[in-house]
Protein backbone atom coordinates (compact mmCIF):
# COMPACT_ATOMS: atom_id res chain seq x y z
CA UNK A 1 0.00 0.00 0.00
CA UNK A 2 1.38 3.16 -0.88
CA UNK A 3 1.92 6.10 1.61
CA UNK A 4 1.41 9.42 0.41
CA UNK A 5 2.64 12.72 1.94
CA UNK A 6 -0.29 15.06 1.46
CA UNK A 7 0.90 18.63 1.99
CA UNK A 8 -2.07 20.82 3.18
CA UNK A 9 -2.08 24.34 2.97
CA UNK A 10 -4.40 27.29 4.30
CA UNK A 11 -4.49 30.72 4.82
CA UNK A 12 -3.82 31.79 8.37
CA UNK A 13 -5.47 34.50 10.47
CA UNK A 14 -2.68 37.12 10.59
CA UNK A 15 -4.25 40.42 9.97
CA UNK A 16 -3.99 42.67 8.10
CA UNK A 17 -2.47 39.74 5.96
CA UNK A 18 -2.77 36.07 6.28
CA UNK A 19 -0.09 33.74 5.53
CA UNK A 20 0.21 30.05 4.40
CA UNK A 21 0.70 27.61 6.64
CA UNK A 22 1.15 23.79 5.81
CA UNK A 23 1.53 20.29 7.55
CA UNK A 24 2.10 17.18 6.55
CA UNK A 25 -0.54 14.16 7.12
CA UNK A 26 0.67 10.83 5.53
CA UNK A 27 -2.32 9.39 3.52
CA UNK A 28 -2.48 5.33 3.22
CA UNK A 29 -4.34 4.26 0.01
CA UNK A 30 -4.54 5.74 -2.91
CA UNK A 31 -5.73 9.59 -3.64
CA UNK A 32 -8.00 9.54 -7.02
CA UNK A 33 -10.42 12.32 -6.36
CA UNK A 34 -10.84 15.36 -3.83
CA UNK A 35 -12.95 13.07 -1.64
CA UNK A 36 -10.34 10.55 -0.90
CA UNK A 37 -8.72 13.14 1.25
CA UNK A 38 -9.49 13.74 4.59
CA UNK A 39 -10.44 16.48 6.37
CA UNK A 40 -8.07 17.63 9.04
CA UNK A 41 -7.59 19.22 11.60
CA UNK A 42 -4.86 22.17 13.32
CA UNK A 43 -4.52 24.43 16.69
CA UNK A 44 -6.40 27.60 15.43
CA UNK A 45 -4.64 29.51 18.80
CA UNK A 46 -1.47 29.27 17.03
CA UNK A 47 -2.26 30.72 13.73
CA UNK A 48 -5.01 33.67 14.98
CA UNK A 49 -7.78 32.04 14.31
CA UNK A 50 -8.85 30.58 17.68
CA UNK A 51 -8.73 31.07 21.41
CA UNK A 52 -6.74 28.57 23.16
CA UNK A 53 -9.32 27.23 25.40
CA UNK A 54 -11.04 26.03 22.05
CA UNK A 55 -8.46 25.89 19.73
CA UNK A 56 -9.44 23.49 17.30
CA UNK A 57 -9.91 24.29 13.87
CA UNK A 58 -10.76 22.66 10.56
CA UNK A 59 -8.99 21.75 7.41
CA UNK A 60 -11.23 20.84 4.40
CA UNK A 61 -9.74 19.86 1.03
CA UNK A 62 -10.72 22.05 -1.54
CA UNK A 63 -8.27 21.18 -4.44
CA UNK A 64 -5.14 19.14 -4.64
CA UNK A 65 -2.40 19.08 -7.19
CA UNK A 66 0.59 16.39 -7.38
CA UNK A 67 3.61 17.46 -5.13
CA UNK A 68 6.25 18.25 -7.77
CA UNK A 69 8.90 18.81 -4.75
CA UNK A 70 8.63 15.32 -2.98
CA UNK A 71 7.39 13.65 -6.40
CA UNK A 72 5.52 10.19 -6.83
CA UNK A 73 2.30 10.15 -5.57
CA UNK A 74 2.48 13.12 -3.18
CA UNK A 75 0.14 15.84 -3.10
CA UNK A 76 -0.03 18.89 -2.45
CA UNK A 77 -3.52 20.29 -0.90
CA UNK A 78 -5.04 23.86 -0.79
CA UNK A 79 -7.98 23.79 1.98
CA UNK A 80 -10.73 26.34 3.13
CA UNK A 81 -10.85 26.70 7.28
CA UNK A 82 -13.76 26.18 8.71
CA UNK A 83 -14.94 26.01 12.39
CA UNK A 84 -15.72 22.88 14.22
CA UNK A 85 -19.07 23.15 13.10
CA UNK A 86 -18.05 23.03 9.53
CA UNK A 87 -19.07 26.89 8.79
CA UNK A 88 -16.30 28.74 7.48
CA UNK A 89 -14.62 30.55 9.07
CA UNK A 90 -14.12 34.36 9.16
CA UNK A 91 -10.79 33.85 7.55
CA UNK A 92 -11.64 31.86 5.02
CA UNK A 93 -11.92 34.27 1.89
CA UNK A 94 -12.47 31.72 0.00
CA UNK A 95 -15.94 31.03 0.69
CA UNK A 96 -17.20 34.23 -0.64
CA UNK A 97 -15.62 33.94 -3.81
CA UNK A 98 -17.29 30.30 -3.86
CA UNK A 99 -20.46 31.71 -3.77
CA UNK A 100 -19.56 34.37 -6.22
CA UNK A 101 -18.03 31.30 -8.80
CA UNK A 102 -21.27 29.65 -8.29
CA UNK A 103 -23.55 32.78 -8.88
CA UNK A 104 -21.70 34.18 -12.04
CA UNK A 105 -21.02 30.80 -13.95
CA UNK A 106 -23.13 31.39 -16.69
CA UNK A 107 -21.16 34.66 -17.48
CA UNK A 108 -17.80 32.44 -17.97
CA UNK A 109 -15.24 35.19 -16.18
CA UNK A 110 -11.90 34.09 -16.10
CA UNK A 111 -8.84 35.39 -14.49
CA UNK A 112 -5.10 35.66 -15.35
CA UNK A 113 -2.98 37.19 -12.30
CA UNK A 114 0.37 38.18 -12.57
CA UNK A 115 2.81 37.90 -9.53
CA UNK A 116 5.44 39.84 -8.83
CA UNK A 117 7.62 39.08 -5.85
CA UNK A 118 11.15 40.15 -4.61
CA UNK A 119 13.84 37.83 -3.70
CA UNK A 120 15.94 39.03 -0.09
CA UNK A 121 18.52 38.15 2.13
CA UNK A 122 20.01 39.81 5.00
CA UNK A 123 17.21 42.02 4.18
CA UNK A 124 18.10 43.35 1.20
CA UNK A 125 17.02 42.42 -2.18
CA UNK A 126 19.09 39.56 -3.80
CA UNK A 127 21.82 40.59 -5.82
CA UNK A 128 22.24 44.23 -3.97
CA UNK A 129 25.30 45.25 -2.83
CA UNK A 130 25.92 45.06 0.84
CA UNK A 131 26.39 48.65 1.44
CA UNK A 132 24.24 51.52 -0.32
CA UNK A 133 22.60 50.93 -4.00
CA UNK A 134 23.05 48.82 -7.32
CA UNK A 135 22.57 50.55 -10.30
CA UNK A 136 19.52 52.80 -11.07
CA UNK A 137 16.66 50.72 -12.74
CA UNK A 138 16.40 51.10 -16.47
CA UNK A 139 17.82 47.99 -17.66
CA UNK A 140 16.70 45.23 -14.99
CA UNK A 141 13.75 44.34 -16.68
CA UNK A 142 13.58 41.09 -18.78
CA UNK A 143 17.53 41.41 -18.54
CA UNK A 144 20.13 38.67 -18.92
CA UNK A 145 23.84 38.69 -17.54
CA UNK A 146 24.86 38.23 -14.44
CA UNK A 147 25.09 41.75 -13.78
CA UNK A 148 21.50 42.45 -14.64
CA UNK A 149 20.17 39.87 -13.03
CA UNK A 150 19.67 37.67 -9.29
CA UNK A 151 17.91 34.42 -8.60
CA UNK A 152 17.10 32.98 -11.95
CA UNK A 153 18.02 29.34 -10.40
CA UNK A 154 15.21 29.85 -7.84
CA UNK A 155 12.60 31.44 -10.91
CA UNK A 156 13.60 28.60 -13.32
CA UNK A 157 12.90 25.90 -10.19
CA UNK A 158 9.84 27.17 -9.43
CA UNK A 159 8.93 27.21 -13.36
CA UNK A 160 9.44 23.56 -13.09
CA UNK A 161 7.57 22.89 -10.26
CA UNK A 162 4.88 25.00 -11.37
CA UNK A 163 4.66 23.00 -14.47
CA UNK A 164 5.15 20.12 -12.63
CA UNK A 165 1.88 20.43 -10.24
CA UNK A 166 -0.25 20.83 -13.73
CA UNK A 167 -0.31 24.89 -12.49
CA UNK A 168 -2.03 26.95 -15.34
CA UNK A 169 1.29 29.04 -15.26
CA UNK A 170 1.89 31.02 -18.26
CA UNK A 171 5.41 32.83 -18.51
CA UNK A 172 8.33 34.52 -16.11
CA UNK A 173 10.22 37.49 -16.48
CA UNK A 174 12.65 39.57 -14.63
CA UNK A 175 11.13 42.88 -13.01
CA UNK A 176 12.01 46.36 -13.12
CA UNK A 177 14.13 46.43 -9.91
CA UNK A 178 16.72 44.26 -9.71
CA UNK A 179 15.65 41.29 -7.44
CA UNK A 180 12.32 41.60 -8.42
CA UNK A 181 10.34 39.02 -10.66
CA UNK A 182 6.97 37.99 -12.11
CA UNK A 183 5.44 35.05 -12.83
CA UNK A 184 1.71 34.52 -14.30
CA UNK A 185 -0.79 32.19 -13.61
CA UNK A 186 -4.19 31.88 -16.17
CA UNK A 187 -6.79 32.39 -17.60
CA UNK A 188 -8.77 30.04 -15.46
CA UNK A 189 -12.18 30.47 -13.23
CA UNK A 190 -11.97 32.23 -10.79
CA UNK A 191 -11.93 29.76 -7.94
CA UNK A 192 -9.07 28.20 -10.10
CA UNK A 193 -7.40 31.12 -10.30
CA UNK A 194 -7.61 31.58 -7.05
CA UNK A 195 -6.24 28.35 -5.80
CA UNK A 196 -3.68 27.52 -8.00
CA UNK A 197 -1.83 31.53 -7.38
CA UNK A 198 -2.08 30.48 -3.58
CA UNK A 199 -0.23 27.23 -4.20
CA UNK A 200 2.41 28.62 -6.90
CA UNK A 201 3.00 31.16 -3.88
CA UNK A 202 3.40 28.29 -1.32
CA UNK A 203 5.74 26.49 -3.92
CA UNK A 204 8.48 29.46 -4.58
CA UNK A 205 8.12 30.11 -0.73
CA UNK A 206 9.06 26.42 -0.14
CA UNK A 207 11.42 26.38 -2.69
CA UNK A 208 13.12 29.76 -1.45
CA UNK A 209 13.80 27.64 1.54
CA UNK A 210 16.49 25.24 -0.01
CA UNK A 211 18.21 28.23 -1.78
CA UNK A 212 18.31 29.96 1.78
CA UNK A 213 15.92 32.87 -0.26
CA UNK A 214 13.41 34.73 1.67
CA UNK A 215 10.34 35.99 -0.79
CA UNK A 216 8.72 39.38 -0.33
CA UNK A 217 5.34 40.39 -1.58
CA UNK A 218 5.57 43.83 -0.41
CA UNK A 219 4.41 46.33 -2.19
CA UNK A 220 7.13 48.98 -1.87
CA UNK A 221 10.35 46.82 -0.48
CA UNK A 222 12.43 49.81 -1.06
CA UNK A 223 11.55 53.15 -0.75
CA UNK A 224 12.50 56.12 -3.18
CA UNK A 225 13.01 55.50 -7.26
CA UNK A 226 12.58 51.86 -7.18
CA UNK A 227 9.37 49.92 -8.36
CA UNK A 228 6.65 48.53 -6.31
CA UNK A 229 5.59 45.10 -6.53
CA UNK A 230 2.12 44.46 -8.10
CA UNK A 231 -0.42 41.19 -8.34
CA UNK A 232 -1.81 43.01 -11.61
CA UNK A 233 -5.45 40.85 -12.14
CA UNK A 234 -6.18 40.16 -15.87
CA UNK A 235 -10.24 39.43 -16.49
CA UNK A 236 -12.75 38.84 -18.80
CA UNK A 237 -16.30 37.48 -19.41
CA UNK A 238 -17.30 35.20 -21.84
CA UNK A 239 -18.99 38.56 -23.30
CA UNK A 240 -15.69 40.24 -23.47
CA UNK A 241 -14.10 37.92 -25.34
CA UNK A 242 -16.27 37.46 -28.15
CA UNK A 243 -17.02 39.75 -31.25
CA UNK A 244 -17.62 42.96 -30.37
CA UNK A 245 -16.92 42.56 -26.42
CA UNK A 246 -14.92 45.93 -26.11
CA UNK A 247 -18.28 47.50 -25.12
CA UNK A 248 -18.44 45.25 -22.36
CA UNK A 249 -15.19 45.58 -21.21
CA UNK A 250 -16.04 49.56 -21.54
CA UNK A 251 -18.98 49.33 -19.41
CA UNK A 252 -16.86 47.12 -16.80
CA UNK A 253 -14.37 49.73 -16.81
CA UNK A 254 -17.19 52.38 -15.66
CA UNK A 255 -18.53 49.97 -12.80
CA UNK A 256 -14.85 49.15 -11.43
CA UNK A 257 -14.38 52.95 -11.09
CA UNK A 258 -17.81 53.57 -9.42
CA UNK A 259 -16.45 51.53 -6.68
CA UNK A 260 -12.59 52.18 -6.44
CA UNK A 261 -12.38 52.97 -2.60
CA UNK A 262 -14.06 49.65 -2.27
CA UNK A 263 -11.56 47.86 -4.26
CA UNK A 264 -8.49 49.45 -2.96
CA UNK A 265 -9.58 48.02 0.64
CA UNK A 266 -8.99 44.45 -0.80
CA UNK A 267 -6.09 45.04 -2.59
CA UNK A 268 -3.21 44.35 -0.07
CA UNK A 269 -1.92 46.39 2.86
CA UNK A 270 0.57 48.95 2.10
CA UNK A 271 -0.19 49.25 -1.30
CA UNK A 272 -0.62 53.34 -0.69
CA UNK A 273 3.43 53.41 -0.74
CA UNK A 274 3.06 52.09 -4.00
CA UNK A 275 0.17 53.25 -5.92
CA UNK A 276 2.45 56.66 -6.16
CA UNK A 277 1.04 57.84 -9.51
CA UNK A 278 5.06 57.04 -10.41
CA UNK A 279 6.46 54.20 -11.27
CA UNK A 280 4.05 52.80 -14.10
CA UNK A 281 1.00 53.22 -11.09
CA UNK A 282 -1.59 55.64 -10.94
CA UNK A 283 -2.24 57.44 -7.92
CA UNK A 284 -4.95 55.31 -5.31
CA UNK A 285 -6.50 58.64 -4.94
CA UNK A 286 -7.38 58.44 -8.79
CA UNK A 287 -9.26 56.29 -11.26
CA UNK A 288 -8.27 56.21 -14.58
CA UNK A 289 -8.69 53.42 -17.36
CA UNK A 290 -7.48 53.56 -20.72
CA UNK A 291 -5.73 51.64 -24.03
CA UNK A 292 -2.06 51.10 -23.24
CA UNK A 293 -2.09 52.96 -20.74
CA UNK A 294 0.33 51.93 -17.66
CA UNK A 295 -0.26 54.90 -15.50
CA UNK A 296 -3.90 53.58 -15.54
CA UNK A 297 -5.81 51.43 -12.78
CA UNK A 298 -7.12 50.08 -15.58
CA UNK A 299 -5.38 48.84 -19.05
CA UNK A 300 -7.25 47.60 -21.66
CA UNK A 301 -4.10 45.81 -23.78
CA UNK A 302 -3.61 47.05 -27.13
CA UNK A 303 -5.00 43.66 -28.24
CA UNK A 304 -8.26 43.83 -26.60
CA UNK A 305 -8.77 47.56 -28.50
CA UNK A 306 -7.33 46.47 -32.00
CA UNK A 307 -9.64 43.10 -31.75
CA UNK A 308 -12.89 45.03 -30.34
CA UNK A 309 -12.79 41.90 -27.39
CA UNK A 310 -10.49 40.46 -24.81
CA UNK A 311 -9.71 41.41 -21.50
CA UNK A 312 -8.99 44.05 -19.05
CA UNK A 313 -5.98 44.39 -16.57
CA UNK A 314 -6.93 45.87 -13.00
CA UNK A 315 -3.51 47.29 -12.55
CA UNK A 316 -4.27 48.19 -8.66
CA UNK A 317 -3.91 45.02 -6.54
CA UNK A 318 -0.55 44.73 -4.95
CA UNK A 319 1.29 41.46 -4.51
CA UNK A 320 0.34 40.62 -0.93
CA UNK A 321 -3.56 40.74 -2.19
CA UNK A 322 -5.02 37.64 -1.48
CA UNK A 323 -6.66 36.82 -4.60
CA UNK A 324 -9.86 35.11 -3.13
CA UNK A 325 -10.77 38.83 -2.28
CA UNK A 326 -9.84 40.08 -5.40
CA UNK A 327 -11.50 38.06 -7.35
CA UNK A 328 -14.63 38.28 -5.27
CA UNK A 329 -14.90 42.07 -5.32
CA UNK A 330 -14.21 42.05 -9.18
CA UNK A 331 -17.00 39.71 -9.77
CA UNK A 332 -19.25 41.65 -7.58
CA UNK A 333 -18.46 44.86 -9.30
CA UNK A 334 -18.48 43.75 -12.78
CA UNK A 335 -21.08 40.64 -13.00
CA UNK A 336 -23.21 40.64 -10.38
CA UNK A 337 -23.54 44.62 -10.27
CA UNK A 338 -22.17 46.21 -6.63
P1 LIG B 1 1.58 42.42 -19.05
O1 LIG B 1 1.72 42.94 -20.45
O2 LIG B 1 0.58 43.21 -18.27
O3 LIG B 1 2.88 42.28 -18.36
P2 LIG B 1 1.46 39.48 -18.88
O4 LIG B 1 1.81 38.80 -20.16
O5 LIG B 1 2.46 39.50 -17.81
O6 LIG B 1 0.92 40.96 -19.24
O7 LIG B 1 0.17 38.78 -18.25
C1 LIG B 1 -1.01 38.63 -18.94
C2 LIG B 1 -2.01 37.94 -18.04
O8 LIG B 1 -3.29 38.02 -18.66
C3 LIG B 1 -1.74 36.47 -17.78
O9 LIG B 1 -1.90 36.19 -16.39
C4 LIG B 1 -2.84 35.76 -18.57
O10 LIG B 1 -3.26 34.56 -17.95
C5 LIG B 1 -3.95 36.78 -18.53
N1 LIG B 1 -4.95 36.67 -19.60
C6 LIG B 1 -4.75 36.44 -20.93
N2 LIG B 1 -5.92 36.38 -21.58
C7 LIG B 1 -6.89 36.57 -20.67
C8 LIG B 1 -8.32 36.62 -20.72
N3 LIG B 1 -8.99 36.47 -21.87
N4 LIG B 1 -9.00 36.84 -19.57
C9 LIG B 1 -8.34 37.00 -18.42
N5 LIG B 1 -7.01 36.97 -18.30
C10 LIG B 1 -6.29 36.75 -19.40
MN1 LIG C 1 3.33 41.07 -16.70
MN1 LIG D 1 5.13 43.18 -14.10
MN1 LIG E 1 0.60 43.68 -16.16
Amino acid sequence: MSRIKAEYLWLDGVKPTSKLRSKTKILEGVVGRLEDIPVWGFDGSSTEQAAGHSSDCLLKPVHYVPDPIRGGEHIIIMCEVLSPEGIPHVSNTRARLRELTEKTLVQEPWFGIEQEYTMMQGGKPLGWPKDGYPRPQGDYYCGVGAEMVSGRALVEAHMEACLKAGLKFCGVNAEVMLGQWEFQIGPLPPLRAADELWIARWLMLRLGEDMGIEISLAPKPVMGDWNGTGGHTNFSTGAMRDPGGIAVIDAACRALGERHEKHIAVYGDGNEKRLTGKHETCSIREFRYGVSDRGASIRIPIFSAKNGCGYLEDRRPAANADPYQVCAIILETVCVGG
